[in-house]
């Protein structure tokens, strides 16, 4: 566990550190094995649910009315194909290609889409936590300013005494995926506090690299109909830029909504009328504020592709000084950290007198 706010050091142009203080909120930091195992573990204990391993769903099987899904055909795990008949698929699987392969082939359109061109390349490690580490941080992340280029660094605990590492370069910027290379970008970022911290580390296995051109939200909530008896859901409607980490969170709360529309629907003569159409409209509504969270900071960069609002730079000069309130007022940082962390919503923000307050510094800056 760690006190979000004060075990975090957070290295920003402006602030260095910005004030570390117990918020009062708590945080698991954990190996991404670790939370896919505890959530395997969770839903196991549920009897209705029966996990099939090492199957592939191939496509959705159409009904024979029309308009709507009964039954995935899937690989299992003998490598032979089978038809599971199903009232309701959730497709999950991330990129939203059953989805989109479904829609082609009864010709209903695909949704609008609304991108950013973020191009993040990463490399990311995991170091033994060493000795002589700083005591007065459990994480760090540095980050440069975009028109310096970007680049950043992050440093999160894991269970088992060890530091994950990710170098992150935007717009052609690659970190190395070997140790040399991945120490020499290290020392380049804008403070040294993450290469002081594993230049003498273990190593404790190979360097992964990954990359991320753009987060991608598709408008399902536009769309006058949908296939009944399906629901993309979870990075199949929208992909975030990772570097916000709101993938995960807003898979779950779409998670929570599903439950409850589903709660409702139940005792309803059709359960499953209309269920999509309530589930893109709220979905919709969830993800606007992560998605303008992240919008901003990366349309920030020069390079960045995508629709900029017109008052974009008044929003940045905005936001940067909402930090700087933030940083002289622990229950303004409280706040913020609530609202980036979406456990308050964006609206949480808009106080007037926060507002009046942000102006002032804004105008001085
Ligand atoms: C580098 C990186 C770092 C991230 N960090 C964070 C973070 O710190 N916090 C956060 O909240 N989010 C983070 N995210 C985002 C988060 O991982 C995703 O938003 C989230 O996992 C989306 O869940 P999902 O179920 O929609 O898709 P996924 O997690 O991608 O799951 C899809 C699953 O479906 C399986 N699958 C695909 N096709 C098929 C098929 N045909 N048949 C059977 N199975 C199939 C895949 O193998 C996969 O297991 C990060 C993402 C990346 C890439």
């Amino acid at each position: 566990m760690i006190r979000a706010g004060l075990d975090l050091r957070l290295e920003r142009p402006g602030f260095d550190p910005f004030p570390q203080r117990d918020v009062g909120l708590l945080a698991c930091a954990m190996s991404r094995p670790l939370i896919e195992f505890a959530v395997r573990r969770r839903v196991e204990q549920h009897t209705n649910i029966t996990i099939r391993e090492h199957c592939r769903a191939r496509d959705l099987v159409a009904a024979r009315r029309g308009g709507a899904v009964c039954a995935i055909r899937l690989e299992n795990d003998a490598g032979r194909s089978e038809t599971l008949a199903a009232d309701l698929v959730v497709a999950a699987s991330g990129r939203g290609s059953l989805t989109s392969a479904f829609l082609e082939s009864i010709g209903w359109p695909w949704p609008d889409e609304t991108m950013i061109g973020v191009d993040v390349t990463y490399a990311t490690t995991v170091f033994a936590v060493p000795d002589e580490a700083p005591a007065d941080w459990m994480g760090v992340l540095t980050f440069d300013s975009p028109d310096a280029g970007g680049r950043s660094g992050i440093v999160l605990p894991l269970e088992g005494n060890r530091w994950i590492v990710t170098l992150a370069g935007r717009h052609g910027e690659k970190p190395p995926d070997e140790r040399d290379g991945f120490l020499a970008y290290a020392q380049q970022l804008r403070t040294p506090t993450i290469y002081n911290a594993i230049e003498d580390a273990e190593q404790l296995g190979k360097i992964a690299r990954f990359g991320f051109p753009a987060s991608t939200r598709r408008h399902f909530e536009q769309l006058e109909e949908f296939p009944r008896g399906l629901l993309p859901f979870g990075d199949s409607v929208c992909r975030f830029n990772p570097v916000y980490g709101q993938g995960m969170s807003v898979a779950a709360q779409e998670a929570r909504l599903l439950h409850r529309l589903l709660q409702g629907w139940a005792n309803g003569s059709d359960a499953l009328a209309g269920l999509a159409s309530a589930f893109f409209s709220e979905a919709s509504t969830l993800i606007e504020a992560p998605w303008e969270l992240a919008a901003l900071p990366d349309l920030a960069y020069p390079a960045a592709r995508g629709e900029r609002p017109e008052d974009l730079e008044q929003r940045l000069a905005f936001s940067e000084a909402l930090n700087y309130v933030a940083a002289e007022d622990p229950a303004v940082h409280k706040l913020l950290f609530e609202v980036l962390h979406l456990l308050k919503p964006r609206s949480a923000l808009d106080n007037p007198d926060l507002i009046e307050r942000v102006k002032a510094v804004a105008a001085q800056m």
